[in-house]
């Protein structure tokens, strides 16, 4: 089966706040097993439902994997929450939703999540740096907030004016060949 594809940037469904998954039932179970194909097919170190146009509180992580062949531990996370959180960290991070662009963003070091697993049975991680700010991130996606939203307002609206004119060429590209299959066509 392919791939789902991830939502991007400007996209609207990025924007909404996610519903708690209520039962894990089979469909949940191939959704996040759909989510950790995409999640280590990218390659990302993590992956928010919302992404594939899923609004649901359910994300996939593995901080590991970072080169393809590494050994894989994935978690997948229902309803996660993060319950106690201090300290900053300032990490470069980027995002499969917003190509093309890593920032500096700031966020909290150490953080203690809690979830339930695929079983129902709750889990409780504490976890820092890059783990942390993966957890945190992922988390945004589910109240629509993204990372470049926690940036400098300049450094965001030069990444918008920079993606809307990737957007305007793509759709430039593209335009003449669909003409030309409408054509034939017609
Ligand atoms: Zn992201």
């Amino acid at each position: 089966m392919p791939l789902r594809p991830v939502l991007q940037f400007p996209d609207r469904r990025l924007r909404e706040v996610s519903k708690p998954v209520e039962a894990v039932t089979d469909e949940i179970r191939t959704l996040a097993q759909d989510m950790l194909d995409v999640m280590y097919d990218e390659p990302g170190i993590g992956l928010a439902a919302p992404q594939l146009g899923v609004p649901l509180r359910l994300v996939v992580v593995d901080v590991g994997w970072t080169e393809e062949g590494a050994e894989k531990s994935p978690r997948v996370l229902v309803n996660p929450e993060i319950v106690h959180a201090e300290g900053r960290v300032s990490w470069t991070e980027g995002c499969l939703s917003v190509p093309d662009f890593q920032a500096e963003v700031e966020r909290a070091a150490k953080v203690r999540l809690r979830a339930t697993d695929l079983d129902g049975k709750p889990v409780e991680i504490d976890a820092e740096e890059l783990e942390a700010v993966c957890f945190q991130h992922e988390l945004d996606h589910l109240d629509g907030v993204l990372f470049i939203d926690r940036i400098s307002r300049l450094k965001r609206s030069m990444y918008v004016r920079k993606r809307m004119k990737q957007l305007r060429q793509e759709r430039d590209e593209a335009g003449p060949e669909r003409a030309s299959e409408g054509a034939g066509q017609g």
